[in-house]
């Protein structure tokens, strides 16, 4: 196919199709709002699930990135640079954890959480040789890698991706009871995010996480937090896990940590945890790159101030208010927590799919999950106007999908 077909032919001809996109090709960014190639601009109510929570370009964090991309952009780690260390202070006093470790995608922390929970079973708690087991939740979403898909409940991530890691047991998330049973002696960790982001922004029961923190402590199990999606500001807090007070032993960071320039993801633990890698262990070329990681410290100065976290919480109410309406007329449950929302539609006025269509029609941008579940989680900047306006699209979508459906 030749160059000049439209860069949507080329996808479709020569990128693999492992995503289904809405179409609309984007091509500026700018705080809440995207415009497409023609100039018709969309709210964007996705926020690249989470990973724009300070918006498209933000003015500190395009700052940073080109004051670095000036000055020193990759070493690798087999040389020091002057930010690795700042930033890895700066993110350790964030999480109130003494050591830090940045990796690349969400999925690679995560990875690198469970490496870390295995060998600290085997080196400190005395789990026998290649006997570790760690405890996921039902419903769960951490990324794609094999192991991670092995213990995976959703066959589109799983099918014949096949033989899978063992080690791996699932339980209800959200049912300390079965937690609890799960654990045994081979336990090293247990996995849990906060907020289940990809299913639907579907909320743990009050307490679950406190439950969670005491059976972990109890049992002498790492409780591994997946904060990638819920993390650095979504629900009102710097984690999902402040508003419970619970403190995990291991923070997974992603999504926003990059502030939605570049990938930038890491663990965060104490040293009797993160101290059992050891040179050659661990690792990954791009990890702690001086351009990603200034940006994640220009992150982190804005989450220092508190600001990104106090607008999830005002905007909370607004949010809620401009969605409850929908229930019981076209959709068939809602569940917020901070800025951020998951919004059923009754199955008999269509797909997720069909009210994203709908949705883009009236400029709004947003992404199904799961059949019929919305998700919706706009930068942590958008002006409540903007986001009223959003919401009020999301009322005039449903009801014209209803009143297409005849109800
Ligand atoms: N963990 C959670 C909770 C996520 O929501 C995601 C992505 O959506 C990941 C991990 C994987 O992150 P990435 O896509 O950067 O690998």
């Amino acid at each position: 196919m030749s160059v000049t077909a439209s860069p949507v032919d080329l996808e479709n001809v020569h990128g693999a199709h492992n995503y289904h996109p809405l179409p609309v090709m984007v091509s500026h960014g700018e705080g809440a709002w995207v415009w497409d190639d023609e100039g018709t601009r969309y709210l964007d109510f996705l926020a690249a699930y989470s990973a724009l929570n300070f918006g498209h370009r933000h003015p500190e964090l395009v700052r940073a990135a080109h004051e670095q991309l000036d000055r020193l952009t990759l070493t690798s780690r087999a040389f020091h640079h002057d930010l690795l260390g700042p930033f890895c202070a700066e993110l350790a006093a964030l999480t109130g954890k003494g050591m830090v470790l940045p990796m690349n995608s969400g999925a690679e922390a995560v990875e690198t959480a469970l490496k870390v929970a295995r060998r600290w079973g085997y080196e400190v708690k005395g789990v026998l040789d290649e006997q570790a087991t760690v405890v996921v939740m039902g419903g769960n979403f951490h990324g794609r890698t094999i192991s991670i898909i092995s213990f995976s409940g959703d066959p589109v991530a799983r099918t014949h991706y096949g033989p899978y890691t063992p080690g791996f047991r699932a339980v209800e998330y959200g049912d300390a009871v079965a937690l609890e049973a799960a654990i045994d002696e081979t336990t090293v960790a247990v996995l849990v995010e906060p907020v289940q982001g990809e299913a639907g922004v579907v909320l743990p029961p009050d307490g679950y996480l406190a439950d969670v923190r005491r059976i972990c402590t109890q049992r002498r199990v790492l409780m591994v937090a997946d904060e990638v999606q819920s993390g650095l500001g979504r629900t009102g807090a710097t984690f999902a896990c402040d508003l419970e007070g619970v403190v995990p032993d291991v923070y997974v960071l992603g999504k926003a940590l990059g502030g939605g320039i570049l990938p930038l993801s890491a663990v965060a633990a104490d040293d009797d945890v993160l101290g059992v890698l050891d040179p050659g262990s661990h690792g990954s070329t791009f990890g702690g790159n001086p351009l990603a990681v200034a940006v994640g410290r220009a992150v982190i100065r804005l989450l220092e101030t508190g600001d990104p976290q106090r607008r999830a919480r005002e905007l909370e109410a607004p949010l809620r208010e401009g969605l409850a309406p929908l229930v019981g007329h076209g959709a068939v449950g809602l569940r917020v927590r901070g800025l951020w929302a998951g919004l059923d539609l009754d199955p008999a006025l269509g797909t997720g799919r069909d009210l994203c269509e709908e949705l883009l029609g009236r400029g709004v941008l947003v992404k199904d999950t799961h059949g019929s579940t919305i998700r919706i989680s706009p930068p942590l900047t958008i002006d409540r106007a903007d986001l009223e306006w959003g919401l009020a699209q999301v009322r005039d979508a449903v009801a014209s999908l209803a009143a297409a459906a005849g109800s």
